[in-house]
């Protein structure tokens, strides 16, 4: 339906508020768009030190409305990071990536936990082996239990961390005391999400500040 006019642009993310402003979780740009296709959700941005709502149809206007003013004094997404926009090429015009949407239609409640899984540990131990030290890519990380599964270790944020395939085939199945591997750091869980801590740190995401101060630990990262 779209395309991108950066490679990365669809595949950046947009924060989902419920009706009642409440961030629930985000998702890529494409499935944004979707929503917003299907009138399930409509996109909030900043303006005029605001929010203001629009539906698809009138976000493309927006956009086309953007277009032809130019950078000039309109820069950014309306997100407040005064960073180049991000633009998603239609057949017929090009439309502003949203960073936040909200539905129109649901109400759901946030999670109340940060979930676990490879990508939320990795990001809480920031790519690093808990055993070596080591900084690593994702494909050559693995996640370990500290106190092993067979003697009744629980797959819980305090006994899991992030591990490299050469230290995790050498811890193999015992505690790190027998195996005589020092942790880094003792497993914590995290009181917000670290994945959304890292995007955090990007000026593009600027705009999800305020809508996750109230809740930070619920939000899905899909
Ligand atoms: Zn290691």
């Amino acid at each position: 339906m779209v395309q991108s006019d950066r490679h990365n642009v669809l595949h950046s993310s947009v924060l989902v508020l419920n009706r009642s402003y409440v961030a629930l979780r985000v998702v890529s740009v494409r499935r944004a768009i979707v929503m917003l296709f299907r009138d399930a959700a409509e996109v909030i941005q900043l303006e005029n030190g605001g929010y203001a709502n629009y539906d698809f149809a009138s976000w493309c206007e927006w956009s086309a409305f953007r277009d032809e003013a130019g950078n000039g004094e309109l820069s950014g997404n309306g997100d407040g990071s005064g960073q180049a926009p991000d633009w998603l090429r239609t057949v017929r015009h090009r439309v502003l990536a949203p960073r936040v949407i909200r539905l129109l239609h649901f109400d759901q409640l946030p999670r109340l936990s940060v979930r676990l899984n490879r990508k939320s540990l990795f990001a809480r131990d920031e790519n690093r082996c808990q055993y070596c030290g080591r900084e690593f890519s994702v494909s050559q990380l693995s996640f370990d239990h500290v106190t092993p599964r067979s003697r009744g270790g629980r797959t819980i944020w305090e006994n899991v961390v992030t591990c490299c395939l050469a230290c995790n085939s050498k811890k193999g199945d015992r505690t790190p005391r027998e195996a005589g591997m020092d942790l880094w750091q003792r497993p914590r869980r995290p009181k917000c999400d670290p994945v959304l801590r890292l995007k955090l740190g990007n000026p593009r995401y600027q705009l999800w500040q305020p809508f996750l101060a109230a809740n930070r630990g619920g939000i899905e990262i899909g």
